[in-house]
């Protein structure tokens, strides 16, 4: 055909195409000099060899300082941090904790850790949150704990979960580990729970390759940890070393949150025709006050003329960004002998099959790279017939 080469031009990357970002993701870790700095003062003073030292001390003021909570503990990650919430909220043996069917699988495996029973509700339509309105339909006389989590950039509406926990005599421990830095109602997400936990994982905003820590304003709280996990010595601490990495992180959260929030902005701005399902949060009643660690993106099988989002993500993947398969719900990977339903959770089965994520750096690249991620997902969907047809004959590849 005379119009070959001009059509190989604008094939996916998948198909043999080029690249719409030939030199893929941004390189995470980013290169800090702040974080260098940090750490190398740490080497120096020699404060990485203590058990417990200035690092840490100065982590966790800062940590109360932005949460506006009385106590930050610090532990070795965020699973950690849930399974001590859960225990300085008194879940044990025979308890059940509410929890959404679409969440961290760690936070299931903390609640069964304990020995205590998950309680799945179903999400919002569409959405990644915890549909508050079926929460009642779970509580039983062992209902000890609301485990809420704020996801892909949504924010949980805390005001109306803590009416609802009041009226119920329920604890809530907050999940804040995708979001910190974000604000509701006036207030930090994490200081709405009776304990909230943030992760300094890997891929975090605020990332020590490991670490969590648990906030909270219950003084029961923190001595029911502290019987827990001092054994001598602290049983799952975080290091000077990760905290001295994390102390310049905390320092510019707001300025880093500022600037992928703007980008998020300007990608669903100018991405609506192309990528319905791209999240509704900048415009929601939460605007601009979110924080994005994974950006969610809801893959609307009509938009993508059925193409499945496993399939999209690879696609996106070859052109080059970090754009991958989100959460399964709980409800599918779990044997049903480990958790109580309720209702059919066909909304967190919707979010299972259909949620994809950005990881975050791109978007603190700026307006050109969130562009160039939309001309990627143009291109896709363009060719959404031929990449399912091509991949339906060759699976493997
Ligand atoms: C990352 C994460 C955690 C904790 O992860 P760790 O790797 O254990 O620090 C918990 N909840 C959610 C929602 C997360 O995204």
């Amino acid at each position: 055909m005379s119009t070959n080469a001009p059509q190989s031009a604008s094939l996916p990357a998948l198909l043999g195409g080029p690249p719409v970002r030939p030199a893929g993701p941004p390189r995470w870790p980013e290169d800090a000099p702040d974080v260098r700095e940090s750490v190398e003062r740490a080497l120096r003073d020699g404060s990485w060899a203590s058990y417990h030292g200035p690092n840490s001390e100065a982590l966790s003021a800062a940590l109360r300082q932005e949460f506006q909570v009385q106590h930050a503990g610090l532990f070795a990650s965020g699973t950690a941090a849930v399974e001590m919430g859960l225990r300085g909220l008194r879940v044990g043996s025979g308890d059940e904790v509410l929890m959404s069917a679409y969440d961290f699988k760690g936070n299931f495996q903390d609640v069964l850790a304990l020995d205590a029973t998950p309680v799945l509700v179903d999400v919002l339509p569409g959405r990644w949150m915890i549909d508050t309105e079926r929460i009642a339909e779970g509580i039983s006389d062992r209902t000890k704990v609301l485990l809420v989590s704020h996801l892909h950039g949504e924010l949980l509406d805390m005001p109306a979960l803590r009416q609802l926990a009041d009226r119920h005599g329920l604890a809530i421990l907050e999940d804040a580990c995708q979001v910190p830095g974000a604000v509701i109602a006036g207030r930090r997400a994490g200081a709405w729970g009776d304990a909230a936990a943030l992760s300094f994982g890997g891929s975090k905003l605020l990332s020590a390759g490991r670490g969590g820590a648990l906030l909270t304003d219950r003084e029961d709280v923190v001595q029911r940890v502290r019987l827990h996990t001092q054994r001598g010595n602290d049983a799952y601490p975080l290091s000077e070393l990760q905290a001295a990495a994390l102390i310049p992180q905390l320092a510019r959260l707001g300025a880093d949150n500022a600037r992928r929030a703007a980008s998020v902005r300007a990608l669903v701005e100018q991405g609506q025709a192309v990528c319905a399902g791209l999240p509704s949060t900048s415009s929601g009643p939460h605007a601009g006050n979110t924080a994005y660690y994974k950006l969610g993106l809801t893959v609307d099988r009509d938009v993508w003329s059925d193409l499945p989002a496993e399939l999209v993500a690879r696609a996106v993947q070859a052109e080059g960004f970090a754009l991958h398969s989100a959460f399964r719900g709980l409800h599918r990977v779990h044997s049903q002998r480990r958790f109580r339903a309720v209702g059919d959770l066909s909304e967190a089965s919707q979010a299972d099959a259909n949620t994809l994520v950005l990881h975050h750096p791109l978007l603190k690249e700026g307006p050109e790279a969130t562009r160039r991620l939309l001309v990627a997902l143009e291109k896709i969907q363009r060719h959404a017939d031929t990449i399912r047809a091509a991949c339906a004959k060759n699976p493997a590849s």
